[in-house]
């Protein structure tokens, strides 16, 4: 069903405490840790409870959670103190956008210049 925990999913693992994570922020239906192979200073990682294979699909079936999703980032900038240096947020989405973990989640980025080209 939508939603539901999934056997094969690592991030379903780490919301049940299956798998140990860096978490640094947690809500009843959000929680943030730490990417276990950072890309800069600050690479956290905020992801819904329940699982959906992406953040659009997350948006498309339950938009408040996706809106508390966008919130915790903007929490964790602000706790991570890189709100004014200016950080990112990434939704990487299918495979051929490098996405490798299918549970919805939004990469937050920063504490180096994060403004050289993506693309
Ligand atoms: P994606 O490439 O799907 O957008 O992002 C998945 C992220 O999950 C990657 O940045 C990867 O480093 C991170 N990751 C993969 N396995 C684990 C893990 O076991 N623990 C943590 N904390 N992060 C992981």
């Amino acid at each position: 069903m939508a939603g539901e925990p999934q056997s094969d999913c690592l991030f379903c693992k780490i919301v049940a405490g299956e798998i140990p994570a860096t978490v640094v922020r947690e809500t009843d239906r959000t929680l943030a840790f730490r990417d276990i192979s950072p890309k800069a200073p600050t690479h956290i990682l905020v992801i819904p409870k329940v699982h959906y294979p992406n953040a659009a699909e997350l948006a498309a079936a339950e938009p408040e959670i996706a809106g508390e999703l966008l919130a915790e980032a903007g929490e964790v900038a602000a706790d991570e103190k890189i709100v004014e240096s200016g950080y990112r947020l990434i939704f990487n989405t299918g495979a051929g956008a490098g996405q490798t973990i299918f549970h919805a989640h939004v990469h937050v980025l920063g504490g180096r210049p994060m403004n050289e080209n993506m693309v």
